[in-house]
């Protein structure tokens, strides 16, 4: 049983995972809390050569960028990273249920998803597919949420397609979900000196 489960492990869902794992370590309200991450493997970004990443040196993979996200991620330890093909996630009380290709099962509260924007499969009635609205190719599609408890970040939620925006977009419904928990608006900063 999670608190968060984030379906895809590319920019957005690990930038997502980050965010949530730093504030279980710092807050109280949320400590204890569980995440996982699912992930099929094909990020966008394994594609990529970053020349224009903010704060990323130039010439760096897309596969070194998401390896580093993925470091920063275990150390954090309430995140549990599996490989899988998300196929059908569904409600059942108030907890919803993800269930994998192989059989695999999975529970959670809230989920997330950050399943980028060339195509959703999964069987979900949980949210609507709608048009990408800033993909640079036509085809590509975007998630509404129409439950409460479910998220979408990154390409998934109809971003730019560029990666800073994607991760800033897994951060920024991070901090959402945080602040949902904490009944106000909260981030985890750090400052000099703790
Ligand atoms: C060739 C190329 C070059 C690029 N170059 C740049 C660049 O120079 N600079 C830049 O800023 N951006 C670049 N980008 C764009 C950048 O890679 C994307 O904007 C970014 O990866 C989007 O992040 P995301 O998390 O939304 O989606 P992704 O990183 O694509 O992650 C989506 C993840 O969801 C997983 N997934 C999907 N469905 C399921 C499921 N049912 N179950 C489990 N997992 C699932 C996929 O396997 C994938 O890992 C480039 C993209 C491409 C294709």
């Amino acid at each position: 049983m999670y608190s968060v489960a984030v379906v895809g492990g590319g920019v957005s869902g690990l930038s997502c995972a980050l965010t949530l794992a730093d504030g279980a370590r710092r807050f109280d309200f949320a400590k204890g809390k569980k995440f996982l991450v699912v992930d099929s493997g094909s990020s966008d970004a394994l594609k990529a050569v970053l020349n224009n990443v903010p704060g990323v040196k130039r010439g760096t993979t897309g596969e070194e960028y998401l390896n580093f996200l993925k470091e920063q991620v275990e150390e954090l330890e309430s995140v549990n990273l599996v490989e899988g093909e998300v196929e059908e996630v569904l409600k059942e009380g108030d907890k919803f249920k993800l269930v994998l290709s192989d059989g695999r099962e999975f529970t959670s509260d809230i989920v997330v998803f950050a399943t980028g924007f060339h195509s959703f499969s999964v069987k979900c009635s949980l949210v609507e597919v709608i048009p990408h609205p800033n993909s640079p190719r036509p085809g590509k599609v975007a998630l509404r949420p129409k439950e409460e408890g479910i998220f979408v970040c990154g390409n998934a939620a109809g971003e730019i397609t560029m990666v800073a925006a994607a991760a800033g977009s897994g951060v920024s419904v991070a901090c959402q979900i945080l602040s949902h928990w904490a009944g106000k608006v909260v981030v985890p900063h750090d400052k000099i000196g703790g």
